[in-house]
């Protein structure tokens, strides 16, 4: 876990840590522990900038960072290491200034790029502890099929709209992720933050938490989470920690090192039903005046945000309540009859309204998803 002997602290140090060293659990050797332990940081978004923050103020000796994003405006709502003055800019060097003007004696170590399969073994490698502040499932099982091959331990978090979730995965002495999620969801029940939203404090408690839990460990104090899951509800204010147990047949962490094979997680659909149109091919039928319907399933916010003309606003769980309620029935706003085109932001929910449709007696020949939603449509105000 850290590398010896543990370094010494200089005069500022002593100063800077000194409410860690009154700690009589936590004292000068922790805290030199920690200066010669290190952390790799994956993503600096909503979980990884308090995370990042954290680790450099408490004293971690070598962080390095991976991200291969610029700064935008959609994210200030929740990724509190970067700022309006660095718009534009790669999150790495905002988060980077900060870290070290927190702690000038921090080492930094810059991977600016994606973490992908050619090189999570040589990242991961590097460091002592992993966290994982990624908001994707093929990075999430990357970051964890690569920890157990490499006897890591992975400090978890995840948050969608007013929930999150918070664990350390260490397959040497506990459950990897894929113990509990073998497989990624499909694609339209996986949804992101960007689609489903996210209330901007909740990456900020879990990411807070990823940084203790990485603190710990580099540390050696207190009981990692490892074998526990932390389910927090930021509307109700309620933790609750459930038993998480080792699945022995995992098809990763029961498996010897040598014989992990790190593979790209691939998204996919639930069957499909109906078919696609892309944006393009939808504006030719409207420009040709040919009947058909457009649904659009966002929500009435979303919706605000630029429409395609003539389109109905229905959003995704009133059209699921109204086709339940109709029984079998048509909808009066949607005759079987006509080419229905089901629009939401990114295609996802769109995909979904479909097969209600379908399971609610509509015609799949004549139900269409537009591609990629609004994001593909021409002038439309993307956030
Ligand atoms: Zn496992």
């Amino acid at each position: 876990m850290r590398a010896d002997p543990a370094p010494s602290l200089s005069d500022a140090e002593l100063r800077r840590f000194g409410r860690h060293l009154v700690l009589p659990e936590f004292g000068i050797e922790r805290q030199r522990r920690l200066k010669a332990g290190s952390a790799l940081l994956i993503g600096l978004g909503g979980l990884g900038s308090p995370a990042a923050l954290y680790l450099a103020a408490a004293g971690v000796g070598r962080i390095g960072l991976v991200d291969a994003d610029v700064v935008e405006e959609t994210n200030l709502q929740r990724q509190i290491a970067h700022g309006y003055a660095v718009l534009g800019k790669p999150k790495i060097d905002s988060a980077e200034a900060r870290m070290l003007d927190l702690n000038p004696d921090l080492v930094i170590e810059r991977h600016q790029m994606r973490l992908e399969l050619e090189n999570a073994v040589g990242l991961i490698s590097q460091y002592d502890v992993i966290i994982d502040g990624t908001d994707n499932f093929p990075t999430r099982y990357l970051v964890n099929d690569t920890c157990v091959k490499l006897g890591k331990p992975n400090v978890f978090g995840g948050v969608l709209r007013f929930d999150g979730q918070l664990s350390v995965f260490d397959a040497r002495y506990g459950p990897c992720y894929r113990c509990i999620f073998p497989e990624p969801p499909p694609i339209e029940f996986a949804p992101n933050c960007a689609e489903a939203g996210v209330l901007g404090v909740m990456p900020g408690v879990i990411g807070c938490l990823q940084a203790t839990e990485a603190i710990k460990l580099l540390a050696g104090i207190g009981t990692p989470m490892i074998g526990r899951m932390l389910i927090y509800d930021g509307l109700d204010l309620s933790f609750n920690t459930m038993r998480i147990a080792k699945d022995s047949d995992c098809r990763v962490c029961s498996k010897a090192s040598e014989d992990i094979v790190l593979t790209e997680t691939v998204m996919i659909c639930a069957a499909p039903v109906g078919g696609t149109i892309r944006a393009e091919a939808l504006q030719g039928r409207l420009d040709a005046q040919e009947p058909l319907i457009i649904v659009d399933v966002r929500s009435p916010d979303e919706w605000l945000t630029g429409r395609i003309p003539g389109s109905i606003g229905f959003p995704k769980p009133e059209l699921e309540k109204a086709l339940a309620q109709a029984n079998g029935a048509p909808l009066s706003c949607l005759p079987m009859d006509q080419d229905i085109i089901v629009a939401c932001q990114s295609g996802m929910r769109s995909s979904a309204s479909i097969k209600f449709l379908v399971a609610a007696g509509y015609d799949p020949k004549r139900l269409f998803n537009l591609e990629q939603g609004m994001s593909a449509w021409p002038g439309h105000v993307t956030f």
